[in-house]
């Protein structure tokens, strides 16, 4: 699964020496030479998620408490400066009749990251996409991270957090199942 076209590198090396030059860099200097192919190449990392297979299993033991994946790391560029915003996810879910591997928790979270982002989208689209591919019972996500945009430019905010969190189903209306999924996130910490 893919959320982003292939990127044409050649096209963006190109791209990426002309910024650089309008940028005042002298790239007849040796040890730029390479740099607008190796920043060609970090973008289209950054940008693309690694394929990953979608399986759901059937959930054999009625299992319904949370099942958390506590302090997923992430990385994302912000759609404002194309900075990267770093930090780690909290994701849980209430098993309805599907569970997803564990590890595939992680790779959801990757797969909206590898785009330019905004927290908050980030935060509510890995929660929509577990409530439409597993209908569980309740979702919720809690997201903390660093914006380099906010941190080495601009109010130059160093060691901020942002905190976000998207809850959906019982983890949103149910007040006492929404406490016990922020005390098992908060537990780790
Ligand atoms: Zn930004």
């Amino acid at each position: 699964m893919r959320g982003t076209p292939e990127p044409d590198l050649a096209k963006a090396t190109e791209a990426a020496r002309d910024l650089l030059i309008a940028l005042g860099l002298d790239l007849a200097d040796d040890v730029l030479a390479e740099t607008p192919g190796r920043m060609a190449k970090g973008y289209a990392e950054l940008l693309t998620p690694r394929e990953f297979d979608l399986t759901t299993f059937p959930n054999d033991e009625g299992y319904d408490e949370f099942v958390i994946a506590r302090r997923i790391p992430f990385r994302s560029l912000c759609e404002h400066h194309l900075l990267p915003f770093v930090g780690v996810a909290h994701v849980g879910y209430m098993p309805g009749d599907r569970i997803l591997g564990l590890s595939k928790l992680a790779r959801v979270v990757e797969l909206f990251a590898c785009r330019p982002q905004v927290q908050e989208r980030l935060t509510m689209q890995i929660a929509t996409w577990l409530d439409g591919r597993l209908k569980p019972k309740g979702v919720g996500v809690v997201l903390e991270a660093e914006h380099m945009c906010m941190t080495l430019r601009g109010v130059q905010a160093a060691g901020t957090n942002t905190v976000t969190s998207a809850l959906l189903g019982m983890a949103r209306t149910d007040a006492r199942t929404r406490q016990e999924f922020f005390s098992l996130v908060a537990a780790g910490l």
